[in-house]
C-alpha cells in the first residue's frame, strides 16, 4: 500500500529472481515437439528453427532486440492503488501479484521504454503475457498513458506490442475503465499527429483487442497469433457451428482486411524502422551499416574523422 511495498519490494525481488537459466537447458517446441537448445532459441528470439513457431518473448528481451544496440531507457510508470476491491479467489490478489513479480522479475505486465530504432527516436511499450496472462489492469492503463504522454512530450512515434488474455478480473470495473482510458491515450497521439503502430503478438484477446490494440495507424501481427475479442471455443458454443480453419489467427485476419501485415519476428525490427520512417516522412534508413549522424543531430558526439567521407 505504500512506496516500500509497491516499488522497493518488487525491485529487490527482481534482483534476486532474474531468470537465470542453466547452460544445458532445452526447450520443447509446443508446435512440432523439436527439442531446442535454449541459447540458440534465445538468439532466434524464441522462434522455433524447425517450424517457425513464434513462442512468447518477454518484454525486456523484445525491447533489447528492437532498439539500436539493445540500448533503451525505461519510462517510469506511476504505481496504482493495490488491490482496491480486496479481491480473493483461491489466492489473495496481492499474493498473485507477488508470485508473478517473482516469476518474471518485472513489477507488472507492461514495460515502457524510449530509445532509437535505425537512428529513429521512438517510445515503445511491450506487454508481458507471462505476468498474469498480460491482463490489463490499472497499471497497464497507467503504462499506456505514460507511454503516450512521453511520446507526445518528445514528439516521437509510439510502437506497442500487445499480448493479453483480456482485462484483469481482480480489479473488476476498474480494469474495464482502462478501455476508454487507453483509447483517450491513443487519441492524444493522433491529435499530436504522431504515428501509433501496434504489433499484435500471440495471444491478444478480450478488452485489449477492444481498445488500444486495434487502434494503430498500422496494424502488424506476428505469424499464427490468436487475435480476438471472444475466443473460438466461446463462439462455437454460442452459435453451435464449426468455425473455419485458422479462424481468428493473424493470417485469417490479414485475408479479411483486419490487419495490414503479418511479419516474421526476425524481420520485425527492419519493418518497424521502415514503417516508422515512412510515416514520419524521413528517408529510408540504411540497414546493416547505419548512416553517420548528421552534424545537427543531438547524438552527434561521434563526428566523422576529418578528410574522409564516411556517410553511408
Ligand atoms: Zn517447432
Amino acid at each position: 500500500m505504500n512506496w516500500i511495498s509497491n516499488y522497493v519490494r518488487p525491485k529487490i525481488n527482481s534482483l534476486f529472481s532474474r531468470r537465470e537459466v542453466p547452460e544445458n537447458l532445452w526447450t520443447k517446441c509446443d508446435n512440432c515437439g523439436t527439442m531446442l537448445f535454449h541459447r540458440e532459441l534465445a538468439e532466434n528470439l524464441n522462434v522455433c528453427a524447425t517450424c517457425d513457431h513464434h513462442m512468447q518473448l518477454a518484454p525486456r528481451a523484445r525491447l533489447t532486440a528492437l532498439f539500436d544496440g539493445g540500448v533503451f531507457v525505461e519510462v517510469p510508470v506511476p504505481a496504482p492503488t493495490q488491490d482496491p476491491l480486496h479481491f480473493r479467489d483461491q489466492k489473495r490478489y496481492p499474493d498473485r501479484l507477488r508470485q508473478a513479480q517473482k516469476a518474471t522479475g518485472e513489477p507488472e505486465a507492461m514495460l515502457v521504454a524510449e530509445g532509437e530504432i535505425g537512428r529513429t527516436p521512438i517510445v515503445a511499450a511491450a506487454q508481458d503475457f507471462s505476468f498474469m496472462a498480460g491482463s490489463m489492469g490499472m497499471y497497464v492503463g497507467n503504462a499506456i498513458l505514460a507511454a503516450a504522454e512521453r511520446a507526445v512530450a518528445l514528439q516521437r512515434p509510439l510502437i506497442l506490442f500487445s499480448a493479453a488474455g483480456g482485462a484483469r478480473m481482480q480489479e473488476g470495473i476498474l480494469s474495464l475503465m482502462q478501455m476508454p482510458r487507453t483509447t483517450v491515450a491513443v487519441e492524444m497521439l493522433k491529435e499530436a499527429g504522431l504515428p501509433y503502430i501496434v504489433v499484435l503478438t500471440h495471444p491478444t484477446t478480450g478488452g485489449v483487442t477492444a481498445s488500444y490494440a486495434m487502434l494503430g495507424d498500422v496494424q502488424i501481427a506476428e505469424p499464427g497469433a490468436l487475435i480476438c475479442f471472444a475466443g473460438p471455443r466461446v463462439i462455437e458454443q454460442t452459435i453451435r457451428e464449426k468455425l473455419p480453419e485458422g479462424f481468428q489467427r493473424a493470417e485469417y485476419l490479414l485475408d479479411h482486411g483486419m490487419l495490414d501485415r503479418v511479419t516474421h519476428r526476425l524481420k520485425l525490427r527492419e519493418e518497424l524502422i521502415g514503417v516508422t520512417r515512412l510515416l514520419l516522412g524521413l528517408p529510408p534508413a540504411i540497414m546493416g551499416d547505419l548512416p553517420a549522424p548528421a552534424a545537427e543531430a543531438p547524438s552527434a558526439a561521434l563526428t566523422p574523422p576529418k578528410g574522409g567521407d564516411v556517410r553511408g
